[in-house]
């Protein structure tokens, strides 16, 4: 069995199917020398041999490969015409990690692997360049010694210790630029490189070749175990046993003078995704200049060059003297490289960012991948691929990665000023976007500036008006599914939550972060897309709706079987959603009606009432605004299904718990504050979630479910009576036996049937539940012999069936998932395995007794990818989720079915 694959000129060990042996990298180098591209030829050790490391050694593995690394090393020589440990004629090596998916953490390149005294004096001759020679021997200490000999500052505060001898060398020296070094200074820092590795690690800097590459090959395979590395292995659940491979290569030279050079470019625009080869390069440079931002690189091509100086203020005969692009420069390179990127991204059929040098007019192709792109590039790379016909449709719709829609449907920051801002904290990705505001620390305050982030320990249903009118939510506590980030993500509001670190202090009106101190109506920036919390005002951008984007919508649609609703409390939202695609409400949670001004006090007098009669008064005055709510969503939802939850959460959520408050209400109620502080003392509970919510509701006060579903009928009726169509479907919460849905199913059918007799004229509705209680699943079979509907409301069915309360998890589970005790969040990625057998059970069961009972979705898990794909798994007939959501499940919802 093979340790070692050889690639380059033109021959080849292995191809790009064999990722998992090769790594990402060693597959690619392997496919293109494959297909014809020149790669510098080298070889890799395969994965496999990192995970043979990690349990026998170094000097076993060593032993074990030995003899095929020398053999493959035997073949660079020949290709290269030069020799590994040669003092004459060295040749030089590259050593890079490479697993099967690029991963931070990992061991960086080191370059001009084989340098030592000697070697270095061969090269100056053979190459005739003195400066050059030395200048590589100085890159390889730093690299080396950074990278293999562990010696790169590991914070902020750290130096590295070869920076710090450069800078006091420029100093000494009084210049600026590395490129003023003389051959003498680079001497200079040779011998001073070799000293502090020799006092920081106590032994000599490896002058033996061999020694080298060894070192250099353990340490990618140490990297693989390194504490980054393995947290984001942790964070993405790639196994440990993957094993990174090492990719060994022959070194080309960028920095031979003024024939040659080095660049990074990309086969389409990675930004905008448009068509347009670009890219940058440095006319004798090595690869980390490029990157480094000491030069300013300059571009490919002519156009991205004009394009550049017109952003940079440089004129255009400057431009063409001192930045002209490289197909100004090197026409025959340029056109060489055009076509090796036109091979390449149809060979790949993707855009391609690949890296490239130049030795002395001769281009190498040094590694291609698929590029990284935003949201935006990747629709309109997909849809452009497919019309080029390089991809089919399904293809086109698989390669979206649904999440990433987000950034084209929220405002987002504008790329260059984010790389300024400075970030003070992170929190939850709970809904996405990008906002930046004055802080205010109360809801009722939210307008005290022009823009604000209301700022809150965590937010409750009081606060929903606020949130409303402030540019973005951030909160200290709570996790995906808490109020603060549902709510938000239902307005397609930016929120960050849960954010631990920021200590919030209502009374002094001050966030402390770090030590440091803001104050209300200072300035902050919270992106919703990542959970970074920046100091100060970072400038936002609309996020433009390309045609791209519409025509991928089209295509979805012939593949989604399953269909996508929304949850939205308002007309505003549910045409927001509705533009979005979606077909019909999932979810209308008509308590968030109740909060606005004029209704809570209406709520509250209703929650007060001693008696049935003061209760039905209360409640009178809440039914024509029910009805007016209805009426908005039905007729913003005309002709589609709309699912009307009844009343659910705990009423000692509707009461004013603030004295001043209390005594208003009493005043306004003509009863006394003891009065109303004894009543909000009696709904006070110990767990609200666990307790008087839902059906239990209902069940106690029949009035409300009368009144919710009589405001209801009527709205769909007066709407009949406009010619338009409503499909109301009434849905009872929180129930876990049947007992408790043939209550208020027998309730709502006779408020129904008295509206009719009234109103002399009907319409269809429905009468469903939610499974949200895990018996209610487990009595599914049941409860479907009068149910026509079950919504899955996964929130509560994963608050219950884990027994983790949503509204405190966020204290344990990022904690869990650090630890790997859990791999997601179950409040944003539905746990199928477990709380999944629930949805499948239920649904299976439901439908034995029910056989045309209809299956939905209307937790937060109805609008995230996997989750979608196990409800098409199990058959269910649609997903809700929030209207920003919408297009993300639509296309879930395609591929799942693809
Ligand atoms: C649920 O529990 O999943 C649900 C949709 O209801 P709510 O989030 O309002 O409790
Ligand atoms: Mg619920």
């Amino acid at each position: 069995k093979s340790h070692v694959y050889k690639f380059g000129d033109k021959t080849t060990d292995g191809n790009s199917k064999m990722k998992n042996l090769l790594g990402g990298k060693g597959a690619n180098l392997a496919e293109m020398s494959a297909i014809g591209i020149p790669v510098p030829p080298g070889f890799t050790i395969t994965t496999e041999v990192c995970t043979e490391y990690n349990l026998v050694g170094q000097d076993a593995v060593i032993e074990m490969i030995k003899g095929e690394v020398e053999s493959a090393i035997e073949t660079i020589e020949g290709i290269m015409g030069a020799k590994f440990g040669d003092n004459e004629n060295p040749l030089l090596l590259s050593v890079r990690s490479g697993a099967r998916v690029s991963m931070p953490g990992m061991m960086d390149t080191v370059l001009n692997l084989g340098m030592n005294d000697d070697a270095v004096k061969g090269i100056a001759i053979k190459m005739n360049n003195e400066r050059f020679a030395w200048d590589s021997y100085r890159r390889f200490i730093q690299m080396y010694g950074g990278v293999v000999l562990g010696m790169k500052p590991h914070s902020k505060e750290d130096i590295d210790p070869f920076e710090e001898i450069i800078e006091n060398l420029k100093e000494k020296r009084g210049i600026d630029l590395d490129t003023d070094f003389t051959v003498q200074d680079l001497k200079d820092l040779v011998f001073d490189f070799k000293a502090v590795v020799k006092k920081r690690k106590g032994f000599d800097f490896p002058t033996d070749p061999w020694d080298q590459l060894w070192g250099a090959v353990m340490a990618v395979f140490n990297s693989w175990n390194g504490d980054r590395a393995v947290y984001y292995r942790n964070m993405h659940g790639y196994p440990a046993d993957w094993g990174t491979a090492v990719n060994v290569q022959a070194m080309v030279f960028g920095n031979m003078g003024d024939s040659s050079g080095t660049g990074v470019c990309f086969t389409r625009d990675a930004g905008t995704g448009e068509n347009i080869f670009n890219g940058e390069y440095l006319i004798n440079a090595q690869g980390e200049d490029v990157v480094a931002g000491v030069r300013t690189p300059q571009q490919i091509t002519k156009i991205g060059s004009q394009r550049w100086a017109e952003l940079a203020k440089v004129e255009e005969d400057d431009r063409r003297t001192n930045y002209p692009s490289l197909e100004e420069l090197m026409p025959s390179i340029y056109e060489e490289l055009n076509g090796y990127q036109e091979v390449l991204e149809r060979h790949y059929r993707d855009m391609q960012d690949m890296e490239f040098t130049i030795q002395e007019g001769k281009l190498w192709i040094l590694q291609t991948r698929n590029g990284k792109r935003t949201g935006a590039a990747m629709v309109k790379i997909a849809m452009d691929l497919y019309k080029e016909k390089l991809i089919d449709e399904k293809e086109a719709l698989l390669r979206i990665e649904p999440l990433k829609l987000d950034e084209l449907l929220h405002p987002i920051f504008d790329p260059k000023a984010i790389k300024k801002s400075h970030i003070i904290a992170q929190g939850l990705p709970a809904s996405p976007g990008a906002a930046t505001g004055q802080i205010v620390f109360f809801a009722d305050e939210a307008n005290k500036f022009k823009n604000t982030i209301l700022t809150r320990i965590e937010t409750s249903p009081e606060d929903l008006e606020g949130m409303n009118v402030a540019k973005g939510i951030l909160t200290a506590r709570g996790g995906m599914t808490s109020h603060a980030a549902v709510v938000a993500r239902g307005m397609g509001k930016c929120c960050v939550s849960g954010a631990g670190a920021l200590k919030i202090n209502y009374k002094t009106r001050t966030l402390v972060v770090d030590g440091k101190e803001y104050h209300e109506g200072d300035w902050i920036s919270i992106n919703g897309t990542t959970g970074n919390i920046m100091e100060g005002k970072v400038a936002t951008m609309e996020p433009e709706l390309t045609g791209e984007f519409a025509e991928l919508m089209k295509l979805s649609e012939k593949f989604s079987k399953m269909k996508v609703r929304t949850n939205a409390d308002s007309p505003k939202d549910a045409l927001a959603a509705r533009n979005f695609g979606a077909l019909g409400i999932g979810l209308t949670r008509t308590e968030h009606m109740f909060f606005e001004v004029d209704r809570i006090k209406a709520m509250r007098e209703m929650i007060l009432a001693s008696t049935v009669k003061g209760r039905k008064h209360a409640l009178d005055m809440l039914l024509p605004m029910q009805r007016e709510d209805f009426e908005g969503i039905f007729e913003a939802m005309a002709g589609l299904p709309v699912t009307v939850r009844l009343l659910d959460p705990p009423l000692h959520e509707f009461v004013p718990h603030q004295l001043a408050q209390q005594k208003e209400l009493a005043e306004e109620m003509h009863i006394s504050l003891e009065a109303v502080k004894a009543k909000v003392a009696e709904l006070e509970e110990f767990n609200p979630m666990l307790g008087h919510r839902g059906c239990r509701l209902g069940i106690t006060y029949p009035e409300i479910t009368e009144m919710q579903t009589r405001a209801i009928i009527e709205a769909a009726l007066n709407l009949k009576k406009r010619g338009i169509v409503a499909y109301p479907e009434i849905m009872v919460p929180l129930i876990g036996t049947k007992a408790e849905f043939l209550s208020q199913e027998k309730l709502i059918r006779d408020t129904a049937a008295v509206v009719f007799q009234e109103r002399n004229d009907s319409i269809d509705f429905k009468v469903g539940t939610m499974i949200e209680v895990p018996r209610a699943a487990l009595m599914a079979e049941s409860i479907a012999e009068s149910a026509e509907f079950f919504s899955f409301g996964t929130n509560d069915l994963t608050q219950m069936t884990f027994g983790y309360s949503r509204d405190d998890a966020g204290k344990f589970l990022p904690i869990y998932i650090e630890k790997g005790i859990l791999k997601h969040d179950p409040f944003e990625v539905l746990d199928q395995e477990g709380v999944g057998q629930l949805v499948t059970l239920a649904t299976k069961n439901g439908r034995k007794t029910n056989t045309t009972l209809k299956v939905g979705i209307c937790g937060e898990h109805g609008g995230e990818p996997q989750s979608v794909a196990f409800c098409y798994k199990n058959g269910l007939n649609y997903v809700s989720c929030s209207p920003y959501r919408v297009p993300i499940a639509r296309i879930a919802s395609a591929q799942a079915e693809i």
